[in-house]
């Protein structure tokens, strides 16, 4: 534990910003690891449950309850419901989400912690060490006051403010599409929806609804990965078969097996259901024709993807491809010109006349960094994502975007972090610009497609596990207790939960996790050790190679 401050020694302060989920964990880890330290969240909303706590009816998340839990605050095993995922029970449905931050609120006390309704308007280095923030009332007029803080962590989230489309055409905004019904009462019109991520398919499905009449085009500019919400293998959520096992395995050999893996998966679907049977499964009463036209679709789109298996985002709102193959959504191209009237076809040369009524546009997010930070402001001078390489005290926490995986827990390992570096159990790296330049190019070279001036791609688990090692905390064999424990965990579903094997209270809920992949896969795998072992010393006898 850190001594308390001395008499006479300044208390310093530590200002967050935002109380989503990112917010919440950050606080909770600066309370109890920052004695002597005054730590204020300013938050803009009166809520602490951010942007997803309060989604349209009939919401349902596209990652596990049980993986996106705080490690430090679990309440979901990894039980698998036996209906064959016709409840979508191991997902947060509705406002289960924002149920679970408001107890995680409450346990730890932190409501007294966050000045609700107050917004920062800019963060600014100050002349001497520290940061200026100036802090509005959101419900009031007029300037804002400032203070003077030692450090700041942001935590405004990264899908606040969706990327606008140009247009005349009237648009739904993501706020609208995630009220009430999660429709806007919008019927009989022409609809386009922009971008192929989870929000833009889930529009897309939500308003093709056949009882509302619109008549839904779905805007791509390329083909996207898109991996079942359940798996064919024992019909479990894809997010239970990821475990460390798999990605011990060097993604450069991942992105070239997986995709293979991944395009057969899609080609023989009834084949990896009949060997890998499930508990069980839901009856689908639909069409043969419905069925080769969602399977031919899903695999077209992987096709047309742009960038390696995992080097791009996964969209896990599979429900779409029957909305798709039913006909109710229609694939096309991006827009001919800006009068967005007419569109390419998917990946055709035919041009289709399509005439929106409303456009959605789902193309990605704006930075909600420059609001409060000015345009110089972007995550791309992060270290990592979340250390300023330049300026001491600056931080950010969830602004790392997984490949696959989930936004929060990958929170609670950089708020772990942030928290660590600020009471200086973590140290900043002295050679942290040329640390940061180095991997900067190597994201460059990988996430090529991506706009990381606003997020930072990550491939969760090497990422995460990149900050354990800064913090002392990768998962070792000693910390499993046992060999035994050590190898179930490498073949359980992967969680950020193993950084914490030194409180048992979390290592005994997560270790008591079922094991869902077969063991022929296990065999696979085993198999592939040596070659992976092969391939990572070529890759390093030819790292200095290539740099003279
Ligand atoms: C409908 C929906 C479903 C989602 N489903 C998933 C999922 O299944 N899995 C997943 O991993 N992710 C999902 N997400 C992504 C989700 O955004 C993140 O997982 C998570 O909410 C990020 O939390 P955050 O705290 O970083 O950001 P946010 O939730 O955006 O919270 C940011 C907070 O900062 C406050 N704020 C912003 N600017 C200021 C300012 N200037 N001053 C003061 N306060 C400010 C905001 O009011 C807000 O409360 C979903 C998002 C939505 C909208």
């Amino acid at each position: 534990m850190k001594p308390l401050p001395t008499v006479g020694e300044p208390v310093r302060r530590l200002a967050i910003i935002g109380a989503g989920s990112s917010g919440l964990i950050t606080l909770k880890f600066a309370i109890e690891q920052l004695p002597g330290w005054q730590v204020v969240c300013f938050e803009k909303s009166d809520r602490v449950t951010g942007v997803w706590g309060n989604p349209y009816r009939g919401f349902v998340s596209t990652s596990t309850r049980y993986t996106t839990q705080f490690c430090c605050f679990p309440e979901w095993d990894a039980t698998v419901a036996a209906d064959g995922g016709r409840s979508r029970g191991e997902f947060f449905r509705d406002g289960d989400y924002g149920d679970y931050l408001n107890r995680f609120a409450d346990a730890f006390d932190l409501r007294r912690h966050v000045r609700f309704g107050h917004q920062v308007v800019s963060v600014a280095g100050a002349d001497r060490d520290g940061w200026d923030v100036t802090v509005r009332p959101t419900r009031a007029e007029g300037g804002g006051m400032t203070e003077r803080f030692d450090a700041v962590v942001i935590c405004t989230g990264l899908t606040a403010a969706m990327k606008p489309v140009e247009t005349s055409i009237p648009t739904l905004s993501i706020h609208d599409m995630n009220r009430g019904d999660g429709t806007c009462g919008i019927r009989g019109e022409r609809i386009v929806v922009f971008g192929g991520g989870e929000s833009g398919v889930d529009h897309a499905t939500r308003l093709a609804d056949p009882c509302l009449g619109n008549t839904v085009f779905l805007s791509l500019r390329t083909g996207i990965r898109v991996s079942p919400r359940y798996h064919p293998i024992h019909g479990v959520p894809s997010d239970f078969l990821r475990n460390r096992l798999l990605l011990s395995i060097h993604p450069g050999l991942r992105n070239a097996i997986g995709q293979r893996f991944v395009e057969a998966r899609m080609l023989h679907q009834e084949r990896f259901e009949r060997w890998f049977p499930a508990a069980a499964r839901a009856e689908t009463a639909e069409d043969p024709r419905t069925v080769a036209s969602r399977k031919a679709w899903a695999y077209r789109l992987t096709k047309a993807a742009k960038d390696d298996l995992f080097n791009m985002f996964h969209n896990k709102s599979d429900d779409f491809l029957t909305a798709v193959a039913r006909g109710q959504v229609t694939i096309v191209g991006p827009p001919v010109d800006s009068s967005l009237q007419r569109f390419h076809g998917f990946d055709s040369s035919e041009v289709i006349d399509v005439r929106p009524t409303r456009v959605v546009p789902a193309i990605g997010y704006r930075s909600t960094l420059t609001a409060i930070g000015g345009e110089s402001l972007c995550v791309r001078d992060f270290h990592r994502g979340c250390v300023h390489a330049r300026r001491p005290g600056l931080y950010l926490v969830g602004f790392a975007r997984p490949i696959i995986g989930n936004i929060p827990s990958i929170s609670e390992v950089q708020a772990a972090f942030v928290v660590g570096m600020i009471g200086g159990r973590v140290s900043r790296p002295a050679d942290i610009a040329a640390r940061h330049e180095a991997l900067e190019r190597e994201n460059d070279r990988r996430f090529a497609t991506l706009d990381r001036e606003i997020i930072h791609p990550v491939e969760m688990f090497p990422y995460c596990d990149a900050l354990a090692k800064e913090m002392h905390r990768v998962p070792s064999l000693g910390g499993f207790g046992s060999i035994r424990a050590w190898w179930r965990a490498q073949l359980a579903p992967a969680t950020t939960a193993h950084y914490w094997n030194d409180d048992p209270r979390i290592r005994r809920f997560f270790a008591a996790a079922p094991v869902f992949m077969p063991a022929v896969l296990v065999a696979l795998l085993l198999a592939l050790k040596p070659i992976d072992g092969v391939y990572r010393l070529r890759r390093r006898c030819r790292r200095p190679r290539a740099v003279a």
